[in-house]
C-alpha cells in the first residue's frame, strides 16, 4: 500500500514516419504508421471501430532535466514545463490525437502525429469527444498581449477550427485571418468572455469562428445574424467583416493575402441587435 515512486513503462510499438529529427517536424505533424509489437496483438482487438485515437509516446530525444522553458510564442515568459506542451520534461510522455486511417493487422496508419521516426509508443486509447473535448477551454495561447507570429500560430488555429468544423476549407482559413485581425486591432483575446460574435450566412466561416472564439449560444457570446456580414463586439464597439468573393483561392492563398482582399471591414459603435 501507499505511494509508488517508480513506474515501469514498456513500449507497445514504434512510430514509423518520414521525419527523423525533432527540428524537421512540421507544426501540424505528419501521417505515420504505428507498428505494434506482436506480443500486444490481442490488445488491438476492436480498435478499428474508433475514428480517432490518443497515441501516447515516449519522447526518447527529449531533455529530462528541464523544468522551465521559454515558449517562443507565450510572450517570451519563462514557464514551468507542466504549464507547457514542451517535449522536454521529467517524464517525456507525448500525446497526439490522430485519425485512425486504416489498420492492417499490427500496423496502424494515423494522421497527424508529431513524433519522429523510431519514437516508442507506450499506449493507445480511443479518443472520445465526450470525455476528451472541452470546447472553449483557454490556454496561455489565448492570453491577450503581444501579437502572435502568424507562421507559428496559423497552423495551430487552422487545426483548432478544422477539428470543430470537420474539414479543412477556405472558411477555416478565412476565420484564422479574421481572428488575427481582431487581435491586431483591439489587442484582446478572441476567447475573452466580454467579446461576442454575430455570425453571418457562410456556414464554414461561422463554424470556424465559433471554434476560435470559443463562443456559444448558451453563454450569450454567439448570436446568429441573417446577412452576409460577421460582427465582433467588445466594449460597445463593433468590427464588421463582410466576406469578399474568394472562389479560386486555396487555403494557402487565404492565409497569405492582404486582409482587405478577403473582407470589407468597418469599425464603429454597435448597431442593431
Ligand atoms: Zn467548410
Amino acid at each position: 500500500m501507499g505511494e509508488s515512486r517508480a513506474a515501469d513503462v514498456r513500449p507497445i510499438g514504434v512510430v514509423r514516419c518520414e521525419v527523423r529529427e525533432r527540428s524537421a517536424m512540421p507544426r501540424g505533424g505528419v501521417e505515420a504508421t504505428i507498428d505494434v509489437f506482436p506480443e500486444y496483438a490481442e490488445a488491438l482487438d476492436g480498435i478499428e471501430v474508433n475514428t480517432h485515437l490518443i497515441v501516447v509516446a515516449w519522447l526518447h530525444q527529449a531533455e529530462r532535466r528541464t523544468q522551465r522553458v521559454t515558449p517562443q510564442r507565450m510572450g517570451g515568459d519563462e514557464r514551468g514545463v507542466f504549464a507547457t506542451r514542451s517535449p522536454d520534461r521529467p517524464n517525456p510522455v507525448g500525446i497526439a490525437v490522430a485519425r485512425l486511417l486504416s489498420r492492417d493487422i499490427l500496423r496502424l496508419r494515423v494522421r497527424p502525429v508529431d513524433f519522429v521516426d523510431g519514437t516508442p509508443v507506450i499506449d493507445l486509447k480511443p479518443y472520445s469527444s465526450a470525455w476528451d473535448s472541452v470546447f472553449s477551454a483557454r490556454t496561455a495561447h489565448d492570453l491577450p498581449g503581444a501579437l502572435y507570429d502568424p507562421a507559428r500560430e496559423f497552423p495551430r488555429l487552422m487545426q483548432e477550427a478544422e477539428s470543430f468544423h470537420g474539414e479543412r476549407c477556405r472558411g477555416v482559413a478565412m476565420a484564422v485571418r479574421l481572428h488575427y485581425h481582431v487581435r491586431a486591432l483591439w489587442g484582446v483575446s478572441a476567447k475573452e468572455p466580454a467579446l461576442s460574435l454575430v455570425v453571418g450566412r457562410d456556414g464554414c466561416l461561422a463554424d470556424s469562428l465559433q471554434a476560435l472564439f470559443g463562443a456559444r449560444l448558451g453563454d450569450g457570446r454567439l448570436l446568429v445574424g441573417d446577412g452576409e456580414t460577421f460582427r465582433v463586439r467588445h466594449g460597445g464597439r463593433e468590427l464588421a467583416f463582410r466576406p469578399r468573393p474568394t472562389e479560386g483561392m486555396t487555403e494557402e492563398d487565404v492565409l497569405s493575402r492582404d486582409i482587405d482582399e478577403l473582407f470589407a471591414i468597418r469599425e464603429g459603435d454597435i448597431e442593431g441587435p
